[in-house]
């Protein structure tokens, strides 16, 4: 799976604040992802988050 910083990425499960829409900012052996509905960055590892992602939007115009 190909992500990159900046992409914004659609979750198959919602976070807390409802939202399933994230962005990718920091790549890496973890990656780092910020909601857009609440804007909390979370820590996340490949292998989970290649899991929880439903589609790959692209970069955010
Ligand atoms: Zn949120």
């Amino acid at each position: 799976m190909k992500l990159e910083v900046g992409d914004i990425i659609t979750t198959k499960k919602p976070h807390p604040c409802k939202s399933n829409q994230f962005e990718i900012v920091r790549k890496g052996a973890d990656f780092k992802m910020r909601c857009l509905g609440c804007d909390k960055e979370i820590w996340i590892t490949r292998e989970k988050l290649e899991k929880r992602v439903r589609k790959i939007n692209g970069e955010k115009p």
